[in-house]
This record gives C-alpha cells, structure tokens and sequence, in this order.
C-alpha cells in the first residue's frame, strides 16, 4: 500500500460539493454526544457492571478480569483452559428470535463460537485527549472534502488503528498507510480488519505519529471529513478536527438509538455490496472510505 497523495487543484466540483455539505457539518462534540446515546443504547445492561479499581471488564466475554504482564510488559496470555469465550458476530432477529451471526445461534444458547487467548478492553489512560494533535492548531484552509476509514486491531490499549485510508472527492484514494502501533498486537481481528500478521510484517507500514504528520499536511482546519460513526476513526488517529460529516448521523435509522451499518447503507442508497468480498478478509478501509463519500455525494445530488 504505497503513500499516495494527489490533491486536486480547485475545481467547480469540489467547490459545490464543499458548499453543499455544510448543512451537515458537525463539530466533534455535537457527534461524540449523539454517538454516545447510540453506543449506551446498543449496549444496554452491559454498562450497569461496576469495574472495581484494578480490574477490567473485557468487552467480548463480559468477564472482570485481571490484566497480568509478563517481563516485556505485554498481556500474559490466558491459560488454556480458561479462555476468552464469545460470539465475534453480531445479533440478528431472525422470526421473532435473536440469532448470532458468527455461528447462527440462538441467543444464550451458549457463551461463545470462538474462543482466544487474550481478553478484550480499553485502558482508559490511553485515550488521552491531551496528547491529541489538532487541525485548530494550524490557520491554513484549503476547503477541501475527505472520507477516512480506519482499521483496527487490538492491544493491551484496546482497539488501536493497524490502517488508514482516505478518498478524496473524485473517488480517489489519495492515503492509505498501514500502521504498526507501538504496542504488541494481542488480535488482528482479520475478519473485520482484513489485516493479517503477514500483511503488517511485509509492509511497509508506519507510526501513528508519522500518519499525523502526513494527515496534517492536507488536512486543514477547515478540511470537512467525512467518516461512518467517524467519532472511531477520530479516536483512532488521536486526531481532533471540528468539520465532521458523519454519515451514520446524515442517514438515521428507524430506530434513534440504532445506528445504520455502512454495507447496509452502501446496498440500500447506491445498491452495492461492500464488506463482501467472500474472502473473509473483513472490511477494506478504501472501500469503505469510498462508500462513505459515495453516500455525501449521493445526498447532495452531485
Ligand atoms: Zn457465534
Ligand atoms: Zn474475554
């Protein structure tokens, strides 16, 4: 995945399009706040656990847990009979019954398809908003639109971004980086990432630091990025930045504390299917990216 960067010189289109989005525009905190409802909702009981000092509370199996490090200061991993059990899929009503999508199961059927060595949370420390570089920082402007998707992975942090890419408003990726963070991988989660040990091993890859350096250089303080529940990708990049489309918000679901899935917004809206590639090599943040900038320009009728 090599850099690429080819910013277009202004153009009739870009400068409609900029105009047009404005009437979506949001600042970071308006869309933190909205995808808060949304994320308590679908969570539910789930954020009733109190986590005792000390312990955390692993995402996927719901187990309070210990987090032990070995010499290097990564995770020890679990011992083998005592693993993380859980469902990687989500839930789907199928007949009025709640089924798992990974293994077609019923709801409490059983704890978990799939089992691994490691649990799952955030470390709360590691979201630090301090550290954050922000596009306010700079004066320059260069109305420009981007849509950016971020894969992730998962560390002893939680989930940290293992690629980035962005598409410009000619359906052009004009970044893509693969990202190595500074911390051991615990789960590639390929089937949602599609990044694999080799991939990231071949390279080349980069710091998240050199991608904010890079991202810095196009995108501007008054940049409109566009992004699906793009509050993630934002996190993921330790990036703060006030002119946010986010195409969750832009295309609601029936239900206000549901969030529509981008493959079900890509077939429903511009009829295709993404994140479909049978490979089982999980999403493709170009692709995604692309569709989320598809959907913008779709709204605005260009
Ligand atoms: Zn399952
Ligand atoms: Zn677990």
């Amino acid at each position: 995945m090599a850099f690429l960067m080819k910013i277009r010189s202004f153009s009739s289109q870009k400068k409609t399009l900029y105009s047009l989005l404005q009437e979506f525009v949001k600042d970071k905190r308006t869309v933190d706040g909205l995808s808060k409802i949304s994320s308590l909702m679908n969570r539910g009981k789930r954020n009733s656990i109190i986590v005792p000092k000390g312990k955390r509370l692993c995402e996927r199996c719901q187990q309070l847990y210990q987090l032990e490090l070995d010499a290097n200061g990564d995770p020890k991993p679990l011992d083998p009979g005592n693993l993380c059990t859980f469902h990687p899929g989500k839930l789907e009503k199928h007949n009025f019954y709640l089924y798992y999508k990974c293994c077609s199961e019923r709801k409490d059927a059983r704890p978990g398809c799939t089992t691994h060595e490691y649990h799952v949370s955030e470390d709360p420390l590691f979201d630090d908003k301090s550290k954050y570089v922000s596009t306010a920082d700079g004066n320059e402007s260069n109305r420009a639109v981007f849509a950016v998707d971020c894969e992730m992975c998962i560390t002893k942090n939680g989930h940290e971004c293992t690629r980035v890419s962005i598409v410009n408003e000619d359906r052009v990726v004009v970044y893509d980086a693969l990202v190595k963070p500074d911390t051991k991988i615990l789960d590639y989660v390929t089937q949602f990432s599609g990044i694999t040990r080799d991939l990231l091993a071949k390279g080349p890859t980069k710091s998240l630091k050199e991608v904010q350096e890079d991202l810095s250089r196009f995108i501007k303080r008054d940049t409109i990025l566009i992004g699906h529940s793009i509050d993630n990708d934002l996190k993921a990049l330790k990036l703060h930045h006030d002119q946010l489309v986010d195409t969750a918000i832009v295309f609601p679901h029936e239900n206000k504390n549901r969030r529509n899935s981008l493959r079900w917004l890509a077939d429903k809206k511009l009829e295709r299917k993404i994140q479909n590639n049978g490979s089982g090599l999980g999403h493709d943040s170009a692709e995604d990216a692309k569709t989320c900038m598809e959907l913008m320009l779709y709204k605005v009728g260009l």
